[in-house]
């Protein structure tokens, strides 16, 4: 992920250690709302007679790949959310202080 937005500057960490800890929150979320989701309908569908196997094997890969799938979007959703709590100020805008690649010269 990019440090901060090509074209504004706003930097996607806003300068605090931890920040994404909420987009990791998100993310787990949205991962147990596609299970919860998936099984609710699934059970609704095929009531009296779930395909458990089936169940347990497709929830089962979708626990691994939801939340890799989901990464994403839910750093977007922190960010958007953050930023709708706590609107950016000019400090949010600075360029990220990178050090200077030490280069050896040879002459
Ligand atoms: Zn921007």
């Amino acid at each position: 992920m990019a440090p901060a937005c090509p074209s504004c500057g706003l930097q996607f960490g806003r300068g605090e250690p931890g920040y994404w800890l909420g987009a990791y929150f998100i993310n787990l979320i949205a991962a147990e709302a596609v299970f919860v989701g998936v099984l609710g309908v699934v059970l609704w569908w095929t009531w009296p007679d779930p395909p458990w196997t089936a169940l347990v094997w497709g929830l089962g890969a979708a626990m691994v790949v939801a939340p890799v799938a989901l990464y994403p979007l839910s750093h977007t959703l922190f960010l958007a959310f953050d930023l709708l709590c706590r609107p950016p100020t000019s400090e949010d805008f600075d360029a990220p202080h990178e050090p200077a690649r030490a280069v050896r010269r040879y002459s």
